[in-house]
């Protein structure tokens, strides 16, 4: 319920609206999981609230730590859905790396998630709570609270937009945990009318697309909602998006053996970060189960890095986290 609503519930009941801040601040702001531990309402509105609503909290069921230092989260939702969330701690940063949906509606072929069905779409408070166990863990471990947000964890978060934004605006939110939206990157593989809705609601967080390749063919075999969602396509949606926000995008890309791993690819890449002001992210990739995709040589990386430079686009190498735990990019799967 948002503030106004339980403001309202409090009068509706013959009680005080500011009642209805009071309970809002501790659902959001000291994160309750129960009525009982709210102290500075009186037993009975306890009791009456008791008979009223549930708190649909989630539950950290089981909690993996790497050697890395990374901490893999499985957590228990109300309706016993499990979903994965991980910290991923740097000497300076504590970055949290959420889940949007339980499963996922896309089939992206190197991914483990996608061999989970999409079962639903999480809910703003199961977001957000995700991110609030984080931070925790941060304080916890780390002494430091946490730094940035990624959602990049399970699902596609374009696909559950409204609840993501939601969350977002409690995650940014004074009444939440007032982080600055800067320090948020909402990652999708592409959903080209989405990234257009997102300009026009001029959000303030950051864009990364999961590129992994510009050339439509390859792509498709990768990532075969790309047959719908073309890569001509997406590219309008970007330059709709960098007209409208002036926020550099960022590609995250792997370079697989026997793929993407030719000049022609790194070609391909440099043509399409002429569109709009962009960075790429080149992601070392974890192979899952069957290991059918297989992370390029050092050769075929460095045939990218220079490529991208000799263009004048920033490249930025990224080592994956939390391997032994299988809570790397792309390897989120419910394992247990
Ligand atoms: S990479 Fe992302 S969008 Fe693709 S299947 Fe996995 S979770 Fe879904």
């Amino acid at each position: 319920m948002t503030k106004e609503q339980l403001r309202d519930f409090f009068v509706s009941q013959g009680d005080k609206a500011f009642r209805g801040n009071q309970v809002y601040e501790w659902l959001w702001q000291k994160s309750a999981h129960s009525f009982e531990g709210m102290t500075n309402i009186s037993k009975t509105t306890r009791e009456m609230l008791e008979n009223n609503f549930v708190i649909n909290h989630i539950k950290v069921d089981q909690m993996q730590r790497s050697n890395d230092g990374t901490i893999k989260n499985a957590v228990r939702l109300h309706d016993d859905l499990v979903v994965e969330s991980v910290l991923i701690p740097t000497k300076t940063r504590s970055t949290a790396c959420v889940s949007s949906q339980v499963g996922c509606s896309l089939d992206c072929r190197f991914c483990a998630t996608a061999r989970l069905k999409r079962m639903r779409n999480l809910n703003p408070d199961e977001i957000y709570d995700q991110v609030v166990a984080i931070d925790n863990e941060s304080r916890l471990y780390f002494d430091r609270p946490l730094s940035n947000i990624v959602f990049m964890g399970m699902g596609e978060p374009l696909m559950n937009y409204n609840n993501v934004l939601k969350a977002i605006d409690m995650i940014t939110s004074s009444e939440g945990l007032g982080m600055s939206p800067r320090r948020i990157t909402v990652s999708t593989s592409g959903v080209p009318k989405m990234i257009k809705k997102m300009a026009d609601d001029e959000v303030k967080f950051k864009l990364a697309v999961s590129l992994h390749s510009a050339i439509d063919e390859t792509r498709t075999s990768i990532m075969p909602f790309n047959a719908t969602f073309s890569l001509k396509d997406l590219r309008e949606a970007l330059e709709y998006w960098y007209a409208k926000t002036k926020s550099r995008i960022t590609y995250e890309y792997v370079v697989w053996k026997g793929i993407n791993d030719t000049q022609k690819d790194a070609d391909a890449l440099v043509d399409f970060c002429r569109f709009a002001p962009s960075k790429v992210n080149l992601i070392e990739y974890n192979p899952i189960d069957d290991g059918e995709f297989q992370q390029a040589n050092d050769q075929a990386l460095n045939l990218y890095i220079n490529t991208l430079e000799r263009n004048g686009i920033t490249v930025t190498v990224r080592r994956s986290r939390g391997k032994d735990i299988d809570a790397a990019c792309g390897q989120l799967a419910n394992k247990q």
